[in-house]
């Protein structure tokens, strides 16, 4: 029973009933201030991808999707729509049917990208909002299900992908030997587990199942720029679907384990692979959804290979990247991740024809398929209908490559290109660096 002012409000179902307690339990000043601070102008319509592929939709607004939550808050916790639910159109969920509406909403027409909070004169982040209700939701069972799978992946195995210890460390010994015979160098190494080194470096699953190269491309300059590295066992996963479902413990949970993997084998740095969503959750929530006093300063792997490069560490010729190349912020790296320059400054010294795309750095537009959407197969084909405004963006820079320092925009953007049969291909930040890197004596 939900005690209310005037009356006594009796929920109709068990999972409405635990919906309303979870939400008296997190609501937090952040998220009230954006419950409470629209005052709905209708400027952040013109922010979203959803909104703009789909200009005569309501529902595609930020400001809507974020109704949709607000109404609840008003009439369970706010004054107002307690006394007045009328006049400020609060209301209950009715059914389960609902909750389950709102989980479509929150989850399948949202990507979190955060142009709207950026665009919104009163500071309102309805991507905050979007991923508290996605918490909620998520904790009494009402999640997609391909988000289902991937949480209880990571719970259970401690990576989203579910890769064994034997898959990983055989990934990682083959990676070593396709380079030692490449270069012709049988000293160059992918350590694991060795300790005291200047940085443990973490990376994405999707790298050891579908993408090793970036691991053998990593290892390639660190080895030219002559670092002691290596990467943990246990705990060098980096990506974190607790950003995504909206489940705090589960983000506490992964980011724990890389945090402690590193203090383990006394590293002096954390480096993180290129992801947009792992860079956000290790370098910035992790330590407060871990409750976690980090000693260890973190980076992401961009920021390192700049300074090398500046430092003269290893060296580099653009001329060997001659193809046009255009940047794609990931929304986790530019806009809540604070990383805007150094991947541009990094294309400066490795390529030779760089293409700024219009919009850029906080007013880029998400692959479409942020937010944890690729994972969801029932909401793709929305997603690649509202990828056309990146499509437009893609294609007006004339650009054959798309450069994007994020695995999860590798794919996004992948889907998008093979989608709308763009002649551009997708590759990152290191891949072109190890391109141009000179390996010679
Ligand atoms: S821009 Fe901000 S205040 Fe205006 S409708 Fe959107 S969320 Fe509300
Ligand atoms: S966070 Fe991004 S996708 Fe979600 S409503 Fe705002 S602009 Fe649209």
């Amino acid at each position: 029973m939900i005690e209310g002012r005037l009356k006594v409000y009796e929920p109709k179902t068990d999972n409405v009933k635990k919906f309303l307690d979870l939400l008296s339990q997190r609501i937090n000043r952040q998220i009230v201030s954006s419950m409470v601070g629209c005052v709905h102008c209708g400027m952040c319509a013109d922010s979203c991808h959803y909104a703009l592929a789909r200009p005569d939709d309501p529902t595609m607004t930020p400001v809507w999707k974020a109704d949709q939550i607000r109404r609840i808050f008003k009439r369970h916790l706010d004054w107002t729509g307690r006394i007045f639910p009328w006049w400020v159109h609060a209301r209950y969920p009715a059914d389960d049917e609902e909750l389950n509406r709102l989980k479509n909403i929150v989850f399948g027409t949202c990507s979190a990208c955060r142009r709207c909070t950026f665009n919104c004169p009163m500071g309102v982040d309805t991507a905050a909002l979007i991923s508290f209700t996605r918490g909620l939701l998520t904790e009494i069972g009402i999640v997609p299900e391909g988000i289902f799978n991937v949480c209880r992946d990571e719970w259970e195995t401690g990576n989203q992908m579910a890769v064994t210890e034997a898959d990983y460390l055989e990934t990682l010994k083959w990676m070593k030997e396709e380079l030692q015979a490449e270069l012709e160098i049988s000293e160059i190494e992918i350590p694991v587990d060795k300790p005291d080194c200047d940085f443990m470096y973490v990376i994405n699953p999707r790298e050891i199942k579908f993408d090793p190269r970036s691991i053998a491309n990593a290892a390639k300059i660190f080895h030219f720029a002559g670092e002691r590295w290596t990467l943990p066992s246990w705990g060098w996963d980096q990506t974190n679907f607790g950003l995504f479902s909206g489940d705090d413990n589960l983000g506490g949970y992964k980011a724990k384990n890389v945090y402690e993997a590193a203090k383990k084998l006394h590293a002096k740095r954390i480096v993180i692979s290129e992801c947009g969503h792992g860079y956000r959750a290790t370098r910035w929530e992790g330590y407060n959804w871990a409750n976690y006093d980090q000693k260890l300063p973190t980076e992401s792997v961009i920021v390192m290979l700049l300074r090398y490069i500046k430092e003269g560490r290893i060296k580099v010729d653009p001329a060997r990247n001659p193809e046009p190349v255009t940047f794609h912020d990931s929304c986790n790296i530019a806009r809540s991740g604070g990383l805007i320059e150094e991947p541009r400054w990094a294309l400066d010294y490795v390529c030779s024809d760089f293409r700024e795309m219009h919009p850029n750095r906080l007013e880029n537009f998400c692959c479409a398929g942020g937010g944890g959407l690729l994972s969801m197969a029932e909401y793709r084909p929305l997603r690649l209908e509202v990828g056309k405004i990146k499509v437009d963006q893609l294609k007006a820079t004339g650009a054959k490559l798309v450069c994007t320092m994020c695995h999860n925009c590798v794919d996004g953007l992948a889907d998008l290109i093979k989608h709308y049969k763009l002649n551009m291909k997708v590759v990152q930040v290191l891949d072109l660096a190890a391109n141009a890197l000179i390996t010679e004596k």
